[in-house]
């Protein structure tokens, strides 16, 4: 399925929705610390210093942000958490394209909604993301190719998502993402003319994320896409828990039980939204 003028659409009818029932919602502002006593949840500190008190906190940054840098080291009920943090790998990030293209420009190619292009050889793919930690050479490619006139500047238009798997940022083991980022992007479109789709005669805008992007707008640690891996019969257990054994203190998103993807992450908050009950 797909919604009329893309996911962005779900934050705006979240957004109208919580403020139909009075949420009161705060853009950017980052939080600092998530303030506890003898062990329990008690408000956060923004970083320009205000200080929100609160019965309840509800996390949804990364677990890893929220246990190791959010709460005081000091904080003993957050020691469990931190010790599964340690033994839990991160999942693999995305190099992201945002493609506009004008079909009066070149021959148009039929594509359904979700195509996934597969590679020569899939296990190479994964010995580079995550042995060799390299951008892969000749990876999956997976586009998303809406047919929805909301979503292009007019006649004769396309957006296209593309996603290929890549390894996180992470320049002191493995991959810097300052580097580089450019020449992939036009590789991956190169790759894309070459599995027949017309791309770079089309092109009319392009717009690349790296994993580097990721962490830097969704504060994800490296770009993980899904927070911890899945890649481990144990992924399951070393999640972080729902309810914290900080009091009080709530976890939900990619990070969390039941693990990433958009699905799991909303059933993350309906756990959430029953342990705590109507207000
Ligand atoms: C390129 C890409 C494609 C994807 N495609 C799919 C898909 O097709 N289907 C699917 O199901 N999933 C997909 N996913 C995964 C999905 O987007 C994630 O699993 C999901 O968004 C995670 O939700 P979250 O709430 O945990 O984290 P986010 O959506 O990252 O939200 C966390 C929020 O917390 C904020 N935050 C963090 N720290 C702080 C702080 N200290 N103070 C204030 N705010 C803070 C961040 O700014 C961010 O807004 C994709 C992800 C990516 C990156």
């Amino acid at each position: 399925w797909h919604i009329t003028g893309g996911i962005g659409k779900l934050s705006e009818a979240l957004e109208t929705r919580c403020r139909e029932l009075g949420v009161k919602i705060y853009l950017n502002k980052k939080v600092a610390k998530i303030n506890t006593s003898a062990n329990c949840a008690t408000g956060i500190t923004l970083e320009n210093g205000e200080v929100i008190t609160s019965d309840l906190v509800v996390a949804n940054a990364d677990s890893e942000i929220v246990y190791n840098n959010l709460i005081e080291p000091s904080v003993k009920s957050a020691k469990p958490e931190r010790r599964k943090l340690k033994k839990a790998s991160k999942s693999l990030a995305g190099f992201s394209l945002l493609l506009g293209l004008d079909n009066s420009k070149g021959t148009a190619v039929q594509l359904q909604h979700h195509n996934v292009y597969f590679p020569n050889n899939y296990d190479a793919e994964f010995d580079q993301i995550f042995d060799k930690q390299v951008p892969v050479s000749d990876p999956t490619i997976y586009i998303c190719a809406p047919n929805d006139k909301t979503m292009v500047k007019g006649e004769n238009k396309e957006a296209w998502f593309v996603l290929v798997n890549a390894p996180r940022h992470d320049p002191e083991n493995g991959w810097d993402w300052r580097n580089g980022a450019q020449e992939y992007a036009s590789a991956i479109v190169k790759k894309l003319d070459q599995l027949g789709l017309n791309v770079s005669q089309r092109l009319d805008y392009m717009e690349y994320r790296t994993p580097l992007d990721l962490q830097n707008y969704a504060m994800a640690p490296g770009g993980s896409i899904y927070g911890t891996s899945s890649n481990s019969a144990q992924s399951a257990f070393l999640r972080a828990r729902n309810r914290s054994k900080v009091k009080n203190l709530y976890c939900v998103g990619g990070s969390a039980h039941p693990g990433g993807g958009l699905p799991l992450v909303g059933i993350s908050a309906d756990i959430v939204a029953e342990i705590i009950g109507k207000a």
